[in-house]
């Protein structure tokens, strides 16, 4: 092309995470947001008081001494402080590192020096983490409890301060500044299996091109009249966006807390009546099964958003038929802020069987509009959109990492694109299904078996809590896949059911050499079965049992 560009006569406006914030309070101020609070009690307020409370939040930083760019950290679960916390932090131009509080001591001693925060916001239950680590994060210059004045505990923490009494003193009159959009927002470490867990900065840019991408009906559907209920923890990736999605539209979010477990949800769902729930399988499962022992259906529920892992189509199955609610899949990473793809109900899904559909709702779904994937062999060539052809999943568009936080490796960088770590195929309408992470790709005679489908296939055995498939070494066919899974508290079944139940939903060769019952499987900070340690403990397992 020759010639020069015309350019466009529109005006550049950052795209600011304060801004967000003043949308809802001027659009959407009496939008409720209800929590379920460390203290045990439920606290409602609205939208306004949010936006009110995070300018509190910004002066109370000032007070501080942050400069931009400084790192704030928070320990905290879903709740009304923590949303403060996104826009007070962010929109002050600080970094809000917000910190998973499931990995491992020496893990969260890493990331807190790595990312040299300088403050750490903490719910009640998280003070006796932070006491147990306090003497290697000596970077830190005080430690604000989220709680009201009369909750504040006895700390063995160094300047410790309460939240709700420093808020007291603060003005709710600041001018959210103006700066260039590319700075950074926020940050999370990816939770890794392997190595020191790596940082991911995401900036006001990506983070509100995310969020007004994810709102729309052919991803999250995030409408002023919904209600929704993130139990995607607000500490790893940012809740998948939601409270800058709900900024943006009005919809009422209802905050669980540290109340995870089946019953607790359930109280909460059928008090506040949300539409759309959003979660991990693992959650759901708790849900399902809480749902099943009190014989009750979510009336109010609609739709719900699974990711992290994959959906097992048990799952698919049972939310729809017992509980008339979609299920949508969605697939991202902690890198890509995380949406990826989504499988949405969409017009076509009309014209498909129940069954047929189902086998649809399996698959991880579509991109969202900005982000492009691409499946790849080993020497990096793009392969083919068939639905058959399985390669590496890369990734590129504006809400995507381009670089560690403080990080040389650049190996998962392709040429502009962000390798994944997934194996994947891509269909001829561009769904896209996880074969599996690429370390945990069963390699049998030089054949891939996808540990994920195998998993899927048996968690769907009734008397199945949860399963694990792994491969281990074998002097025929280098590698066999293992099955480890745990099974209901009364249940007797044998392998030799498991093995039959599983005979007539995979193929043959892909059926498992043992099946091996145990009591509990390791998961990482995010719920992922933790694969690296089972492999070695197994690994000779079929060689020496031969
Ligand atoms: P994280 O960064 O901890 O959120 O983990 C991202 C990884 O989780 C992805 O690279 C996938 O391997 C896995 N993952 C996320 N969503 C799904 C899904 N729907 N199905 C299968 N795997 C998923």
């Amino acid at each position: 092309m020759t010639g020069q560009l015309l350019v466009g006569q529109m005006m550049e406006r950052p795209l600011l995470i304060s801004g967000l914030i003043e949308h809802a309070e001027q659009t959407h101020p009496n939008t409720e947001i209800v929590s379920r609070r460390c203290e045990g009690d439920i606290h409602r307020y609205t939208m306004k008081d949010a936006a009110k409370r995070s300018r509190q939040v910004a002066n109370l930083l000032q007070r501080l001494n942050i400069a931009p760019g400084d790192r704030i950290a928070s320990l905290a679960w879903n709740g009304y402080r923590h949303f403060e916390l996104y826009f007070g932090v962010s929109g002050y131009g600080a970094v809000l590192h917000t910190i998973n509080p499931r990995l491992f001591a020496e893990q969260l001693v890493y990331i807190i020096n790595h990312a040299e925060d300088r403050y750490i916001f903490v719910d009640l239950t998280f003070v006796p983490l932070l006491e147990a680590i306090q003497e290697h994060i000596q970077g830190v210059e005080g430690f604000i409890v989220l709680c009201d004045e009369d909750k504040m505990p006895a700390t063995s923490l160094s300047n410790a301060q309460c939240y709700e009494t420093l808020l007291n003193n603060e003005s709710d009159v600041f001018a959210w500044p103006e700066f260039d959009e590319r700075a950074a927002a926020s940050m999370c470490y990816t939770s890794g299996t392997t190595g020191n867990p790596k940082g991911v900065l995401y900036s006001h840019r990506s983070t509100v091109i995310h969020a007004m991408a994810s709102v729309g009906e052919e991803a999250l559907g995030l409408a002023s009249t919904s209600c929704f209920l993130p139990v995607v923890p607000m500490f790893h990736v940012n809740a998948w966006g939601t409270p800058y999605s709900a900024a943006i539209t009005g919809a009422k979010q209802v905050f669980p807390g540290p109340g995870m477990d089946g019953a607790s949800l359930w109280e909460l769902i059928d008090a506040e009546q949300p539409d759309l729930l959003l979660g991990v399988p693992t959650v759901w499962l708790m849900l399902l099964n809480h749902m099943d022992s009190i014989g009750k259906k979510l009336e109010s529920v609609k739709n719900v958003v699974v990711g992290g892992s994959a959906a097992p189509m048990s799952m698919i199955r049972k939310f729809q038929e017992s509980h008339d609610a979609f299920l949508i899949h969605a697939w991202g990473m902690t890198e890509m802020s995380p949406i990826g793809t989504v499988n949405s109900h969409n017009n076509h899904m009309e014209s498909l069987s129940l069954e047929e559909r189902y086998q649809l709702q399996a698959k991880q779904g579509r991109p969202v509009y900005g982000v492009e994937m691409k499946i790849v062999n080993d020497a990096n060539e793009t392969l083919p959109r068939d639905g058959k052809t399985f390669g590496r999943l890369l990734v590129r568009g504006p809400w995507i990492i381009n670089g560690y936080y403080k990080n040389d490796d650049t190996s998962s960088f392709v040429d502009g694109w962000f390798d994944t770590g997934d194996v994947a195929t891509i269909d001829s309408n561009n769904y896209m299904t996880i074969v599996d992470r690429s370390k945990d790709v069963i390699k049998s005679g030089g054949e891939w078996i996808s540990s994920i489908d195998l998993e899927n296939a048996a968690v769907g055995h009734p008397e199945l809590v949860e399963c694990c498939v792994i491969g281990a070494r074998h002097a025929k066919w280098d590698e066999r896949p293992l099955l480890l899974a745990i099974r209901k508290p009364e249940s007797t079944i044998t392998e030799q059911d498991v093995l039959e139940y599983l005979s007539d939903k995979i193929a043959k060769w892909w059926l498992p050499d043992a099946v091996i019952f145990v009591d509990s499987l390791p998961h990482t900070a995010t719920g992922k079965l933790l694969k690296v340690d089972l492999r070695k403990e197994y690994e000779n397992f079929l060689l020496e049992t031969a």
